[in-house]
């Protein structure tokens, strides 16, 4: 086992994911690949649905946050388990329409949504808006009118945690592109003109406080500034809300650094505390909604990539180049975010080397890592980067004209293609002259 119980290495030494050889996979799929393994992704759905339900009741829903992976079968994945999902794009809703989503389940965000991505969420039968603003909440009223519907909404709500009491959380605070914050008195405000305008029902508030939290303690937060807001609703304008969405942000064990976290125990824990400030404020127990996106797909995934060069530079670093980088994973160039690799064909062999894992791309930032503890190296080795299904596939570009690796799926013993790899006529095909 290395970090998770579904990666391990086989009888040749070589890195198995759900138990197929990792070798064999780049071997048939080619370099750089996704590869998921599905049972992983429905485990978490599961893990994540029972404990909702056991810990909130019955109508709690954990919503797949779907920026973190999406593709049509992720969808399909996430329907099959009985999970909603949250899109945040125009991209995202058409894309779990294909897919079949059932709409009355998906929750549609997104801090700017353009009159067209609301024509087509109301289109498509969106069940959920998440108004960000006073500005969104008078078009989506606008457009509800204009079609004679009334659109479920929940207000973003800014709980205006003090991002210097906890390092991970980097939305909630008051300074934020998202939401409307308690503190300036705009989400009253909001909350009086949602409940006022027509076309829409306010059936509830949402907060996300932010991402990689391995903390019960900022939820608790969270969840007590709402629920005193959600008693202040009702004190002044005689309203009950009757829905309380708390976000996703639990972490994910990226490297065996980082703690392991049990998300249904986090789960039993933040609907104590819940539970606890619904009496101490006298309302009743709202419907909770859960959104989390990495901790459902993230562990699931590994990237295989052929070594290229390798370089020693003597009295400085050693670099391991290969052949994909930022174009498939931007998250080391974005934010320093840390990762396991290993050389899969040498995967039970020692970590005993430090390399600087270079992408292929025109720039000195196109890095996967640094400093990483690794297998020494060779031109041709197959190199795996692990816990990948969150954020690289969804975030990938065509930067230098890359074309996008394929998602391949790994079920009981089986792969398949769930997006297949890129061609350059694929790269080609939007060219108008
Ligand atoms: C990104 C995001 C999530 C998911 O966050 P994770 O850290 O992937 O769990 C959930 N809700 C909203 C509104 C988000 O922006």
């Amino acid at each position: 086992m290395i970090l998770y119980k579904h990666f391990d290495t086989n009888e040749k030494g070589h890195l198995t994911v759900g138990g197929l050889d990792t070798v064999e996979l780049a071997q048939e799929y080619g370099t750089p690949a996704y590869i998921l393994d599905e049972n992983v992704i429905r485990e978490n759905c599961r893990v994540y649905k029972q404990a909702a339900i056991d810990a909130f009741g019955a109508d709690a829903l954990p919503l797949y946050a779907s920026k973190a992976l999406c593709f049509t079968g992720v969808y399909r994945i996430a329907a099959e388990e009985g999970l909603g999902i949250d899109c945040v794009s125009g991209g995202e809703l058409y894309t779990a329409k294909r897919a079949g989503f059932p709409a009355e389940r998906i929750y549609f965000h997104g801090n700017n949504k353009t009159d067209r991505d609301i024509a087509d969420a109301m289109d498509m039968g969106v069940g959920t808006f998440v108004v960000d603003n006073e500005d969104e909440l008078a078009a989506v009223s606008a457009e509800a009118v204009r079609r004679g519907i009334t659109q479920r909404i929940l207000l973003r709500i800014t709980p205006g945690i003090d991002p210097h009491t906890h390092r991970a959380i980097m939305t909630g605070n008051v300074d934020s592109k998202f939401g409307s914050a308690i503190v300036t008195g705009q989400a009253m405000r909001i909350v009086k003109k949602a409940i006022a305008a027509d076309g829409v029902k306010l059936a509830g508030l949402h907060c996300h406080i932010g991402s990689q939290i391995f903390d019960v303690e900022p939820f608790a937060e969270a969840a007590d500034i709402m629920i005193r807001f959600i008693a202040e609703i009702k004190k002044e304008c005689a309203y009950e809300i009757r829905e309380l969405n708390l976000g996703g942000g639990l972490g994910v064990r990226y490297t065996e650094y980082d703690r392991e976290i049990d998300y249904a125990d986090a789960i039993h824990k933040i609907a104590a505390v819940v539970t606890g400030f619904c009496r101490d404020n006298g309302i009743a127990m709202p419907r909770v909604i859960l959104e989390p996106g990495r901790s459902l797909v993230a562990a699931a995934g590994v990237t295989l990539y052929t070594v290229g060069s390798v370089k020693e530079i003597t009295g400085f670093k050693n670099y391991i180049s290969v052949d994909g980088g930022m174009p498939d994973n931007p998250r080391y160039a974005l934010y320093q975010s840390q990762y396991t690799a290993l050389i899969a064909n040498r995967a039970a062999a020692p970590r005993d080397y430090r390399a600087t894992l270079a992408g292929r791309c025109c720039e000195s930032g196109d890095l996967l890592g640094e400093d990483m503890e690794i297998q020494k190296a060779k031109r041709g080795d197959i190199l795996a980067v692990l816990v990948t299904g969150a954020y690289n596939y969804s975030m990938a570009s065509n930067y230098n004209r890359l074309p996008r690796p394929p998602v391949i799926l790994v079920k009981d013993g089986k792969a398949r293609v769930a997006v297949r790899r890129e061609t350059y006529e694929d790269l080609v095909a939007l060219d108008q002259f």
